[in-house]
This record gives C-alpha cells, structure tokens and sequence, in this order.
C-alpha cells in the first residue's frame, strides 16, 4: 500500500480511501459502496467538513431518543462497518441495549460473515441480521429481509448510510426513524423523523458522548425540515463564498 503522510492536508480522507479499498479486497464493500463513499466525501466538502451546531443538536436529540425507545436497533451495511466498527462498538458500550443488525443491499452469506467478523473483532458480541427471519412490507427481494428479534421488532431505527426506499419502507412501517447522511437531499434524509446531516464517524461519536453522559430530559431539537433546510443553507453558503487567491506562483505584474 502507498505510505500516506500525516502531513498531507487530505491526509484522513486519503486513510479513510485506502481503508475502504481494504474493505474492497476482503469482500467487506462492494466497488458501489466506493461510489457512495465518494458522494458523502463530496457533501462533506461543502459541509466543511466539520459538525454544524444544528447536526449536534439533532446528534444529542438521538441520544435521548435511543434511550426513551423500547428497543433501538443500528443497522449496519457494509461501508458502515469498515469506517466506524470501533464508533460502534463504543455506541453500544455507552448504550448496551441498543442492538446491531446486519442488513446488506448486496447480500451474500460470505459478505454477511465478512460483516459480522468486523463487527465482532470491535467488541459487537452478538449482532443481528446473520439468518433474517423477517420482512419490511413495500420492499422487494433481499432488502426487505430483517432480523425479528432486531429491526422486525425495533421501535426506533438509526439508520446510517442508507438506501432511499428502505429507509421510506421502514417510517412505513411505522419505526421512528434517524438517519445519518451527508446529503441532505437524500430520500434517505427526507424520509428521516430525525435526520443527521453529519460525517458518520463523527455522528456516532457525538451520540455516544451524550450517552456516556448522565440522561437528561429529551431536549426539543429543531424540526426534520429545519435541520435538512440548516445544513443545505450552510453548504450554499460555503458554495457561494468566494475562496481567497491562492498566493504561491501567482505571477508578479509587470512594472
Ligand atoms: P437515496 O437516499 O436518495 O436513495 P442513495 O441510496 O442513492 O440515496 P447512496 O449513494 O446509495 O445514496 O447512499 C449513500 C449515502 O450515504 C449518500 O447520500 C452519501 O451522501 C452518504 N454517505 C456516504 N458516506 C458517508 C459518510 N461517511 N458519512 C455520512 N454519510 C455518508
């Protein structure tokens, strides 16, 4: 693998990417979930790529929603587990009722076991997912399969990194549901109760430290639409802003 420096400024971005061709070589990702990754990096850009105040807001409103819930469940694909199998562990362990479930656009029973190793190498003892036993109405073929003892039976899905019409099906079946996304136009973000427009790692960090913290009252966060409405005006914002000259090889005017 090509040494990466620290001191590059693209530096994370460019260890996140090589970690994500790893996924690619052990089955973990499909070559899609490369594309997915490059459409997040892109409205992370013009995110900041930093935590927008209203996203931590709605990353602790998630906090408090997973502990009111009966039973939350996380559901987990294959980019989820290769960029955050340790943000996850720390979720749970800030949270241990909070259940895992492995759920597969692409599924195969090696890429499920792939997954599942992941998961379990980062301290997820007992994930759901490995043989579903459900289905969420209005979806077709594999994506609708789930776990009845996970999602079949969650009242609350967090939902990272998901695909448009299974997030849709789940609010259809009457989860609530928050999702993590960067792009805040997503079917995914628009479908969400609770949408988080944040980086993923970053997002399950937050909603772990407000875990980890004493429960407090459910704090009133802004509204789905106010939170999607935010992050899109912050990332006009930073499109419009005309960016300074670079100076290094500008060349001098002629006297
Ligand atoms: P829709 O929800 O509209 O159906 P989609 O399913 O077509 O969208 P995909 O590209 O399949 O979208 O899903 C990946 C989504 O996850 C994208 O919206 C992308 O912005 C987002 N995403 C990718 N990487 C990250 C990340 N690291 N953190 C947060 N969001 C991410």
């Amino acid at each position: 693998m090509t040494q990466l420096s620290p001191s590059h400024p693209r530096y994370r971005s460019l260890r996140v990417r090589a970690g994500l061709a790893a996924a690619l070589g052990k089955g973990l990702i499909v070559p899609e979930g490369l594309i997915a990754q490059g459409r997040g990096e892109t409205f992370d850009y013009f995110l900041g790529e930093r935590t927008i105040p209203s996203a931590r807001r709605a990353e602790r409103v998630a906090a408090a929603w997973i502990r009111a819930a009966r039973h939350p469940v996380l559901s987990v694909n294959g980019n989820v587990a290769a960029l955050a199998a340790a943000e996850i562990a720390r979720l749970v362990r800030a949270y241990p009722p909070l259940g895992v479930e492995i759920n597969l656009f692409h599924r195969s029973p090696a890429r499920v076991r792939v997954v599942a190793r992941t998961l379990r190498s980062a301290g997820i003892r007992r994930p759901y997912g490995l043989r579903p036993t459900g289905r969420i109405a209005g979806l077709d073929s594999d994506r609708a399969r789930v776990d009845r003892r996970g999602i079949g039976s969650a009242d609350l899905c967090l939902i990272p990194l998901e695909d448009g019409d299974r997030a849709e099906a789940l609010r259809g079946a009457g989860r609530r549901i928050v999702s993590i996304d960067l792009n805040p136009l997503s079917r995914t973000s628009r479908a969400a109760h609770l949408p988080i427009v944040d980086e993923l790692t970053r997002a399950l960090t937050e909603i772990a430290r407000a875990l980890e913290g004493p429960a407090r009252p459910s704090p009133r966060g802004p509204s789905a639409r106010a939170l999607l409405s935010d992050a899109q005006a912050t990332m006009a914002r930073n499109l419009l802003r005309v960016p300074r000259p670079v100076p290094r090889g500008t060349p001098r005017r002629p006297r």
